[in-house]
């Protein structure tokens, strides 16, 4: 079985049409995507519609998600995201608030957990980057493989004991083997604005037969995007941050 897992898209069509493209010949059986599909971008709906028509797809909720659906408050975010929000809220089509209220809080699958933040419990929205969280995440989980998102940025912690973790961003696109003798945490990056300070989509493909692990990187039209963010009245900096991937 080989998933493509993906993140955060947060409206951004143009890198959600590249992800589609390069991964259509990657011989995926299926897709998960870890929410936050929209927030920050300018085309939620048509994000949301185009996810939707994928075959094989499961998706979890994220705290944009939520947000847009006041599940969580939108005035609890930073300045630029609760802008976004509160936009794509005034923007979103009634089938459209019915398919972001469907989606699952977070799933688990044969041996792999998905969520959006962390496996802790779902919607604390707390990222999963330090020892600590790491540590605790791991506790809280019997999965072999926990994948998530919401930081933006890929990263893959292995648990060699139970005190012992390693933290390793991946930095090429060549797949390598997960130790059958470890758990792992994968985040998986972001599709629509990663903050690693590469601008491209970023996303993983999981082989569960090889036991691999793959990252990739795909190049958009960020202008074009960006061009979207400026003429929805959005904040310049939405737009501006896209082309140095922070
Ligand atoms: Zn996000």
């Amino acid at each position: 079985m080989r998933i493509a897992v993906f993140s955060d898209i947060h409206g951004n069509m143009e890198a959600l049409e590249a992800f589609l493209a390069d991964v259509a010949g990657r011989h995926v059986d299926r897709y998960v995507c870890l929410g936050d599909l929209v927030g920050y971008g300018a085309s939620p709906n048509e994000c949301i519609e185009r996810l939707d028509s994928l075959a094989s797809v499961r998706f979890v909720k994220g705290n944009h998600d939520a947000a847009a659906l006041w599940q969580s408050s939108p005035y609890e975010m930073s300045s630029g995201a609760k802008t976004a929000i509160l936009w794509t809220m005034d923007r979103l089509t009634p089938e459209n608030l019915e398919r972001l209220k469907a989606l699952d809080d977070r799933f688990q699958d044969d041996r792999i957990q998905f969520c959006h933040a962390n496996p802790l419990r779902s919607m604390n929205w707390r990222y999963v980057n330090t020892w600590f969280s790491a540590f605790r995440s791991f506790l809280s989980s019997r999965s072999r493989w926990i994948f998530v998102g919401h930081t933006h940025r890929p990263l893959v912690i292995s648990r060699q004991t139970q005190f012992k973790l390693d933290f390793v961003t991946p930095k090429s696109e060549s797949p390598f083997e997960l130790d059958p003798d470890r758990r792992y945490i994968i985040n998986c990056g972001s599709i629509g604005q990663p903050r690693d300070g590469n601008p491209d989509a970023c996303y993983a493909i999981l082989d569960t037969r090889n036991q691999w692990l793959e990252f990739r990187r795909v190049s958009y039209d960020i202008q074009s995007t960006a061009e979207k963010i400026r003429s929805a009245g959005l904040p310049e900096y939405l737009a501006t941050r896209l082309f140095k991937g922070r």
